[in-house]
């Protein structure tokens, strides 16, 4: 089935585009080839694949996506640091790894591997033995381990009733198992992305609880650094809050991305399904020229 060119503006529900998902190379549930099945039957015609600090479930999710005649740009979600808050960075990598990227990536995963000696040792300060190996048996692969594994184990050993509760008590912002320290700098992702060819869009930044005011702050901080994008709709958020956060990207003159943060089935989130995008000026990401390329040939040549 031919895929159709995405619009060239937001239209609202049900949306054929979802530019941020994750699968079993970070912390989703499903394999990539899964990812992109589920969102043919969610009418998703153009996808991105967004696993965290990792590009190791492209390759499938490619092949996946040439067989079912779905337009998939290749990505990654990066973690950094600003002003001592998490922030993430989702590269669109129309031209895959290359450049600074390369260096970058494999960093991040080093970044990761330190990470959870330290969560592990902060862990097993609060009763749980073994963290290490415990979240490594949630993780059920290689693949480098996240704060879901450990909440998951926290879980398990019975030290907390639920994983929003092992968050809220032991990992969240600002909590024992939150460590920071090992990610690169905000800017320094974005140059990552930027020397790859790619388009870097700040994610979700309605999730932080920032002000207003400070996430203009970060916005601005994001376009000095050569950001072009960012999240325009993540999930489900209020359409006036929506139109506030498309004020704040046209004083930059950021492009608008809409992705789900698809993590897992069963959830309220699937992919496509975020809230609609109300008519703004803000332009979509994929009308961005660094992406235009691939989006036309994608929708011109299904299954090539
Ligand atoms: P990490 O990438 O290791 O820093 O872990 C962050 C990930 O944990 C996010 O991408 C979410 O998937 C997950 N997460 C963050 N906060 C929560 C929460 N309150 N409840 C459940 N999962 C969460
Ligand atoms: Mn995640
Ligand atoms: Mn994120
Ligand atoms: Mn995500």
């Amino acid at each position: 089935m031919p895929m159709t060119a995405p619009p060239a503006r937001f239209e609202g529900e049900p949306h054929s585009v979802d530019l941020h998902m994750h699968s079993t190379a970070s912390d989703g549930a499903l394999p990539p080839a899964e990812v992109v099945a589920l969102c043919r039957a969610k009418g998703v015609t153009l996808m991105a694949l967004t696993d965290h600090d990792t590009m190791a479930g492209i390759e499938e999710a490619q092949a996946a996506a040439c067989e079912q005649g779905i337009g998939l740009i290749p990505g990654t979600e990066l973690s950094t640091q600003w002003r001592g808050i998490n922030i993430h960075v989702v590269g669109l990598l129309p031209e895959g790894p290359r450049g600074d990227l390369v260096a970058g990536l494999a960093a991040q995963a080093e970044a990761r591997e330190q990470r959870s000696h330290r969560i592990a040792e902060r862990l097993e300060k609060i009763g749980l033995d073994d963290a290490l190996a415990r979240a490594r048996e949630q993780a059920g692969s290689e693949r480098p381990l996240g704060r879901p594994d450990f909440a998951r184990a926290l879980v398990a050993a019975g030290l907390v009733p639920d994983i929003g509760t092992a968050f809220k008590k032991h990992l969240g912002n600002g909590k024992a198992g939150d460590i920071k320290a090992h990610w690169p700098f905000l800017a320094t992702a974005v140059a990552w992305i930027l020397d790859a060819g790619g388009v870097a869009v700040l994610a979700h930044p309605l999730r932080h609880g920032l002000t207003r005011r400070k996430r203009g702050l970060l916005l601005d901080d994001f376009a000095a650094a050569g950001g072009q994008a960012a999240e325009l709709v993540s999930g489900f958020q209020n359409p006036d809050v929506t139109r506030d956060l498309a004020r704040q990207l046209q004083e930059r003159e950021l492009f608008g991305s809409v992705g789900s943060d698809f993590h897992f089935p069963g959830g309220h989130l699937a992919p496509g399904s975020m809230s609609p995008v109300p008519r703004t000026a803000t332009p979509p990401v994929w009308t961005h020229p660094r992406l235009a390329g691939l989006v036309a040939t994608a929708a011109a040549s299904p299954g090539a």
